[in-house]
């Protein structure tokens, strides 16, 4: 089943995807080397109810928190625990929240401190992959497209596509038709048609495209232990293009900033 919204329910999902996005930047604000994915998990958690929210992966299928916090090989899924994050760690975060009955999802992945050259290209071309995905997102398009635009620039880098994990629908439920690879072949998948959200959420290794899944029933990460990215908006599709609900913006603010007073 596939819901097509109205331009009201998109509108309350750009809500829901807008407080997602000042909820990174809230982490942006405090992520640094000796901070605990927990300490971050309980902020987002916080800031989440004091407007008037709720977290969405909390409990989901019995998930223990709020945001799924992912450092280094992990891909995704990962649980806040009490270890420190570590200067050159890179991190995923990965919030999603339910307001006015309808969810929104993002993620961003931070690097804690200074990190590797070789890391910061990957964080740069995971995040150019989202855009050149939701850059082929317009009505009449076929979802390939898009899978096939993501696949292409990580590939292109040198990196691989994770298959076992996609981006999805998202509404009323945070989970809905359609499944939105990150690999596949352009003409081929369902037309896009307006009034269509989806979450497009890449994630990009550096090494091998093979994932394991950690014994905490949650937690996935690289078969060859290498880095891994992930990035994710949620968007809806248009006539004449996409419309991102979710935002970087507030981060990139955040993030600017402290570099900027670094100088
Ligand atoms: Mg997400
Ligand atoms: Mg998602």
């Amino acid at each position: 089943m596939l819901y097509y919204k109205t331009q009201e329910e998109i509108e309350i999902i750009r809500e829901s995807s807008l407080l997602v996005a000042k909820t990174l930047a809230e982490i942006a604000k405090v992520i640094r080397p000796g901070v605990t994915t927990l300490e971050l998990d309980k902020l987002a958690e916080t800031f989440i109810r004091d407007h008037g929210a709720v977290p969405a992966f909390l409990n989901y299928n019995g998930f223990p928190n709020s945001l799924c916090i992912s450092v280094n090989s992990q891909v995704v899924h990962g649980i806040p625990n009490n270890t420190p994050l570590s200067e050159g760690d890179i991190c995923s975060v990965d919030c999603g929240v339910l307001k006015n009955g309808f969810y929104g999802d993002s993620a961003y992945t931070f690097g804690v401190g200074e990190i590797t050259e070789e890391n910061r290209r990957l964080l740069k071309v995971t995040r150019e992959c989202l855009y050149k995905g939701i850059e082929k997102v317009t009505a009449g398009n076929r979802l390939g497209e898009v899978s096939n635009a993501i696949q292409e620039h990580a590939e292109k880098n040198g990196y691989s596509v994770v298959r076992e994990l996609v981006g999805h629908g998202i509404g009323k439920h945070l989970h809905e038709k359609p499944e939105v690879p990150n690999y596949g072949k352009r003409g081929t998948g369902m037309v896009l048609r307006e009034g269509l959200v989806i979450a497009i959420e890449p994630m990009i290794n550096l090494g091998t495209k093979g994932v394991v899944h950690d014994r905490d029933g949650w937690t996935v990460r690289t078969a060859d232990n290498k880095p891994s990215a992930h990035f994710e908006h949620t968007v809806a599709v248009r006539k004449d293009g996409a419309d991102i609900l979710s935002s970087f913006e507030f981060i990139d603010e955040v993030l600017n900033k402290e570099t900027t007073n670094a100088k």
